[in-house]
């Protein structure tokens, strides 16, 4: 029966179901082009890993006239990865099948704040909730994994210097994870996960920076179409020196980050000194959609100062496409001024072709990362 079948395939057979995993190939005959394999050796290949009940083969792939080859995928059924993206007050958790597809997405509260024992043995119970309630019977769990909204050092899985995050600095969030797994793990800085699924979004475009604006404000990098980590904190912009008039203490110590000024964290601690109760970021998009002035003058600042960093980065990076994502992204004021920042301050030629927008993949878009950066490790 499916499900059995060891991971990962090792070998000529393992090279072709990362193919098939990775998108680059959906038939025999472009196996064969990428792999170098003779067909036939493809094809006595590919059998067995149906045989074995890890890829599945159905209707039509692109036509290029003739006989219309079928389409190879792997199969729903031969595991499941669960998936999380904490946040400060909750955490979004799912259950994916091998090719990516959510079986379920839930939301759960969830205090960061109570320390990373309790929320990473909290997130491993609600994993086998899901499981239990959603998992279809027989097809066994193939890793596990999590974003952090704080800075992760992917060679230990371990957190290192988080904001807002009392507790978990340097905690070992990957051991903790996989002592109820005994699984591949995969912990990733938030952003980076929300970059690796919107980029399954932007198939065009090879270097893309995805800005995620919540509670803190975080970027992640692809480059040449993966994610670029460097030594883990590639893309963190959020202590960035910005130009004010005043002076505010960042939560690093230092004067006048970025995240000081233009987080969600830091508009809702303004709101509420002004006497408008805020608690979460969608509550501040809620006022700007209610044309609360001081509101929507708090986000066009952070949207100005966010554009005046990111107007660096695009003239370094040449980025094809700005990517906005987060809690904070529906509130239009904040895009429109990255736009104006990025626009007037960028060399013509950065700027040419560049697009500036919102997400393409939605509130999901950090559990498909997280499913598509586990599945590598799941199969490597
Ligand atoms: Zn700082």
């Amino acid at each position: 029966m499916p499900g059995k079948e060891r991971l990962p395939v090792r070998g000529a057979q393992g090279d072709l179901l990362r193919l098939v995993a990775a998108g680059h190939a959906e038939s025999r005959a472009e196996l064969a082009r990428l792999s170098g394999l003779a067909a036939s050796s493809v094809s006595l290949r590919v059998e067995e890993l149906i045989g074995s009940g890890l890829l599945v083969e159905e209707g039509a792939g692109t036509s290029r006239g003739g006989r219309r080859p079928r389409r190879l995928r792997l199969s729903p059924s031969a595991g499941l990865l669960a998936v999380a993206d904490l946040g400060a007050h909750h955490a979004r958790l799912g259950l994916l099948d091998l090719s990516g597809t959510p079986l379920v997405v839930e939301e759960r509260p969830c205090e960061i704040a109570d320390g990373p024992e309790a929320t990473i043995d909290g997130m491993a119970a609600a994993f086998e909730d899901l499981l239990s309630a959603h998992g279809p019977p027989g097809v066994p769990l193939r890793g596990v994994g999590t974003g952090i909204p704080g800075p992760v050092d992917p060679a230990t899985g371990r957190v290192i210097a988080p904001s807002r995050m009392p507790g978990w600095n340097n905690f070992p969030v990957a051991e903790r994870l996989g002592a109820h797994f005994d699984l591949p793990v995969l912990v990733e800085n938030d952003a980076n996960l929300m970059a690796a699924g919107e980029a399954r979004s932007w198939p065009k475009s090879e270097t893309l920076m995805v800005l995620k604006a919540g509670s803190g404000i975080g970027c992640g990098v692809i480059v040449n179409g993966a994610l670029h980590r460097g030594r883990g904190a590639a893309g963190d912009i959020s202590h960035v020196r910005v130009r004010s008039d005043s002076s505010v203490t960042c939560s690093c110590g230092h004067d006048d980050c970025l995240e000081a000024y233009a987080s969600g964290a830091a508009l809702m601690s303004v709101l509420n000194e002004q006497g408008i109760p805020v608690r979460r970021p969608a509550d501040v998009v809620a006022l700007v959609e209610d044309g609360v002035p001081e509101a929507t003058a708090l986000v066009r600042n952070a949207g100005r100062l966010i554009g005046e960093v990111l107007t660096v980065l695009v003239n370094f990076i040449n980025p094809d496409a700005i990517v906005v994502g987060g809690s904070l992204s529906p509130a239009e004021p904040l895009i429109a001024s990255i736009r104006a920042a990025v626009y007037e301050r960028c060399l013509p030629l950065a700027t040419r072709d560049l697009e500036i927008s919102t997400s393409r993949s939605g509130p999901d878009a950090a559990l498909l990362g997280a499913g598509s950066l586990l599945l590598d490790a799941v199969l490597a």
